[in-house]
């Protein structure tokens, strides 16, 4: 019994499942977009465009799609576009999602989770309440967030206001700051996970994909493969929305160790109620206070300082 290989473009490929979709099967091998069972042949679909015809009918069944088979092309762009997956695709895929927090907050951290959510899991992950964090309360984020750390593997790095500013000064912008943390939280990941593959690594965009690994150009390890920077992403998969909702978790902790430590509790977000909070920690701890918990470039720094100097 022989197999059968064609190498088939979307078209190619949307034809074929539409034209097998009775008999699609739901076991899928690693790296397969459909799979078909019939008593007489079986065929799997790769993203890679590869399409496998298998059993006595092998022959046959792939015969009557050679003639349609998509020429080889040797731009690799242009094959990866045809064989990208739809964002109806990635969510069905074991993948990593990731998602960072603290970006447009004054005071506080910028926190960055990754977590892996594989096929098997994704409706048990959906059916812990896991959709877009900011849509949930903080009540809700630290119910939920526990329970998602239980079921899928995860990983976090938290970028100090210490360290940030230091970044800061060096002159990196923000953008450059979280295409190094992603990376970095998507290297402890993969490691975690391995020897699991995830099928797809999908980042919420906060850049095209292009400029994110430009950023990453100094890196000792870049996870490249099968990266996907897609906008609203914790809606394509529940593993970006696990992640943003681990990462919210995270920041709302150091929040609250940091208004421990200050002694008041620190506002989120960059309006005039931080300045307030600002100009406080300026006038009981000094301004240097600030460097430990807020990032000074934020305008807020001067405005608080303003202020601290009328009340004196
Ligand atoms: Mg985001």
């Amino acid at each position: 019994m022989s197999n059968y290989v064609i190498q088939a473009d979307r078209q190619l490929l949307d034809a074929l499942r539409a034209h097998y979709k009775d008999a699609l099967s739901d076991r899928l091998p690693a790296g397969a977009l459909f799979a078909v069972k019939r008593p007489d042949v079986a065929i799997t679909a790769y993203r890679s465009g590869k399409v496998l015809f298998q059993g006595k009918a092998a022959e046959q069944e792939a015969g009557k799609w050679m003639g349609k088979t998509a020429k080889p092309s040797g731009k690799q762009k242009e094959r990866e576009a045809a064989f990208a997956p739809t964002k109806h695709e990635l969510g069905t895929l074991s993948a990593i999602g990731s998602d960072e927090v603290g970006t447009g907050d004054y005071f506080g951290p910028i926190v960055v989770a990754a977590a892996y959510v594989d096929r098997a899991h994704l409706d048990r992950v959906a059916a812990l309440g896991v959709k877009d964090s900011k849509q949930l309360t903080d009540e809700a984020i630290k119910r939920i967030a526990p329970a998602i750390m239980e079921t899928a593997p995860y990983a976090v790095t938290v970028l100090d206001n210490a360290e940030y500013n230091r970044w800061q000064r060096s002159g990196m912008p923000q953008t450059k700051m979280k295409a190094l943390l992603h990376n970095r939280t998507l290297v402890k990941l993969v490691d975690a996970i391995a020897p699991a593959e995830p099928e797809a690594i999908i980042i919420d965009e906060f850049l095209k994909r292009d400029s994110y690994f430009r950023y990453l150009s100094d890196e000792d390890r870049i996870i490249r493969e099968r990266v996907y920077c897609l906008p609203k992403a914790e809606s394509v998969h529940v593993a970006v929305a696990a992640a943003s909702i681990i990462a919210r978790c995270v920041f709302l902790e150091e929040m609250e160790r940091l208004s421990r430590a200050i002694g008041f509790p620190l506002p989120k977000g960059a309006g005039a109620i931080v300045d307030e909070a600002a100009a406080r920690i300026i006038r009981e701890r000094g301004e240097e206070a600030l460097a430990g918990c807020a990032k000074l470039h934020f305008a807020n720094t001067k405005k608080a300082l303003d202020i601290a100097k009328r009340q004196k």
